[in-house]
């Protein structure tokens, strides 16, 4: 049961890592059932070996408890512009995003925490994201392009935020779903750069500097 278990963990990272390396396309991602909740084999595997034990400081419980809802906001923008736009970029992404929120939901709950955020899809618990999401999805609501701005930003600011947790956990679990999160964002950020450059746009950063941002692209 253990041997089978571990074998299917590996067998999703693996492919994880070579449809990422061989594929630009947000559609390759292995990450992203749009049923993924927090007991699905692809939200465990972004854990790693999802080890439990041991004491979360709290820099590390208030980062799963801005997560949570950071990645759930990333995915009701994304589903709230697809429902304008219905432009797949969103669509795809919303499903990465779901995953997210679920791994961190994960974690939230195998450390024996209690999930902050409300039921509601568009609510938030954190304040921050409640003037976030109204903010970023009426920006978003003028045109696509602005939309797609939108949508790299929203993927700047997980990708300071993760770095920055990152810097301060030491627990291995929670390090590693922030390690796969971080690798999602960067992927993200350079779909929506990539779909702005087809609208004939371009995306100046505001969260990272333009030396950060240039680094991810690969130029
Ligand atoms: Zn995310
Ligand atoms: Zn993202």
């Amino acid at each position: 049961m253990k041997t089978s278990k571990l074998f299917l963990v590996l067998a999703i990272v693996s492919f994880a890592f070579a449809s990422c390396s061989n594929n630009n396309d947000v559609a390759e991602e292995a990450i992203v059932a749009e049923t993924a909740d927090e007991k699905s084999a692809e939200v465990a595997a972004l854990c790693g070996t999802c080890d439990f034990t041991g004491t979360l400081t709290e820099a590390e419980v208030a980062s799963l408890m801005e997560m949570r809802e950071e990645e759930k906001l990333a995915r009701e923008v994304y589903l709230a512009m697809n429902a304008k736009y219905n432009y797949r970029t969103f669509a795809n992404i919303a499903k990465s995003e779901n995953a997210h929120t679920s791994a961190v939901l994960y974690l939230i709950k195998g450390f024996g925490l209690t999930d902050p955020s409300p039921v509601a899809a568009t609510e938030f618990a954190n304040p921050l994201f409640t003037d976030l999401y109204a903010q970023l999805t009426a920006k978003g609501s003028v045109s696509l392009v602005e939309a797609l701005k939108v949508g790299a930003f929203i993927e700047e600011y997980d990708i300071a935020d993760l770095q920055h947790h990152l810097a301060e956990t030491e627990n291995a679990t929670v390090a590693k779903v922030y390690g796969n999160l971080l690798k999602g964002s960067k992927f993200h950020l350079k779909a929506f750069t990539n779909a702005l450059k087809t609208q004939g746009a371009t995306y100046t950063p505001t969260v990272l500097t333009v030396e950060e941002y240039n680094l991810i692209l690969g130029n």
